[in-house]
């Protein structure tokens, strides 16, 4: 494994949902929904926050 590919994302204009920063890299493709937005995505540091608060991998069941 080597490190994650950045994907350059700053001709999109995505912003993150949390904070509203603008987003130049990602480290996936965003794929854009039926309706045409790329849903809910995150800046580094947002993701890194969710992460840390979700925890390591954890089922999705409630
Ligand atoms: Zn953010």
């Amino acid at each position: 494994m080597g490190p994650r590919p950045m994907v350059d994302i700053s001709a999109i204009g995505i912003t993150c949902a949390e904070c509203g920063a603008p987003i130049d890299k990602l480290p996936f493709e965003p794929t854009k929904k039926e309706d045409g937005t790329f849903g809910r995505l995150y800046c580094y540091e947002c993701n890194k926050a969710r992460m840390r608060d979700r925890g390591p991998r954890r089922d999705f069941r409630r």
